[in-house]
């Protein structure tokens, strides 16, 4: 349910509200934009009616939600959010969010190298994991917290911004408190705990969609992270399981234009797991700008043929350079700046 407060209802009026939504035993969400104050009401009815809410003083009108998910829904918030990763503006226009790196750290060369060459192309963000949520237990698991210092040591040399997984809750502690956006994988959407505790985290996150996750999942499952009072969430659309084989996963960009439609977040893509294959990544990424995305991931490597994990699909330093001076044509003709 969501209640629209008068333009002119004053700080106790919205208050008193608050105060009635919790004396049925719900949970009031307001919302401040520069166009409108709501108050979203969460919890199950139980037999209350809606209308109950209509009479108080400073409300405009009482409505019921339409869609599953409530706190990431466009009904709820008509504004773009902005999302700021240490000062990178994602989101509502902003200019587009370049996220890049390999898919693991592995050794201060490979991580140093790579940072250097994306920050020379242009990306703003780094990603690299860490915590390695991999198929067999025998694979590559990642440097784990070791790895951190890697991270500080390129962020203090390139100025780059740091985005890494978290797999579990006390890796999400860790990730939170060096890290400057805190990524929930595709295998831990999910992750209940995992979206309640991000939650309650002062760092942005980065939601990636579930392997075969609806957008109505996908949007509840940022409700989790939204509820918690962090209002910073970034959706990643990154392929879904489909009966395709010519590509690791399907890379379904028109979830961009439609999570638009539905959620009021920012709605990046990655088309290197959306895609499993180097030479498909930057037709995909070129393909994701112009579908409106607010910004694109891309797995890079400076020795793909020697990666630890997923180096089929890490472009080389100099692809990688390349895509970057292709996007910009594409951006400008869907008005975007980069
Ligand atoms: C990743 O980005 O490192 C990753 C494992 O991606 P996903 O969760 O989308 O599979
Ligand atoms: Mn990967």
């Amino acid at each position: 349910m969501l209640i629209l407060m008068k333009s002119n209802a004053s700080a106790d009026q919205l208050g008193a509200v608050a105060a009635r939504v919790a004396e049925i035993g719900l949970t009031a969400h307001p919302l401040q934009s520069a166009s409108r104050t709501v108050v979203a009401v969460t919890g199950e009815l139980n037999g209350h009616d809606p209308a109950l809410f209509s009479s108080l003083p400073g409300v405009a009108k009482v409505m019921r939600l339409t869609v599953a998910f409530k706190l990431a829904a466009r009904e709820v918030r008509e504004e773009d959010t902005v999302v700021d990763v240490a000062g990178v503006k994602i989101g509502a226009g902003q200019k587009l969010a370049v996220m890049a790196g390999p898919c693991s750290f592995e050794s201060p060369q490979q991580v140093l190298a790579i940072a250097r060459a994306v920050k020379a192309a242009g990306a703003t963000i780094m990603r690299g994991g860490l915590f390695k949520p991999r198929t067999s237990p025998f694979s590559f698991q990642g440097l784990g917290k070791d790895g951190f210092k890697l991270m500080d040591d390129v962020r203090r040399e390139t100025g780059l911004k740091f985005v890494t997984e978290a797999m579990d809750e006390e890796g999400l502690e860790l990730v939170e408190q060096h890290a400057d956006m805190i990524q929930i994988g595709a295998r831990n959407m999910q992750n209940f705990s995992l979206l309640r505790k991000a939650g309650k985290a002062r760092k942005p996150v980065l939601l990636k969609r579930g392997m075969s996750a609806t957008l109505e999942e996908w949007l509840t499952a940022a409700d989790y992270v939204l509820s918690g009072g962090n209002t910073q969430v970034v959706l990643c659309e990154r392929g879904i399981r489909t009966f395709a084989t010519h590509t690791r996963n399907t890379l379904d960009l028109s979830a961009v234009p439609a999570v638009k439609e539905l959620s009021h977040l920012p709605v990046i893509v990655d088309p290197s797991h959306g895609t499993g294959f180097r030479q498909y990544v930057a037709p995909m990424a070129l393909a994701a700008v112009a579908a409106g995305a607010d910004g694109i991931m891309v797995e890079v490597h400076n020795d793909p043929d020697k990666a630890k994990s997923d180096g089929g699909q890490s472009l080389y330093l100099e692809q990688f350079s390349e895509l970057m001076q292709a996007i910009p044509a594409v951006a400008k003709a869907v008005n975007r700046a980069v």
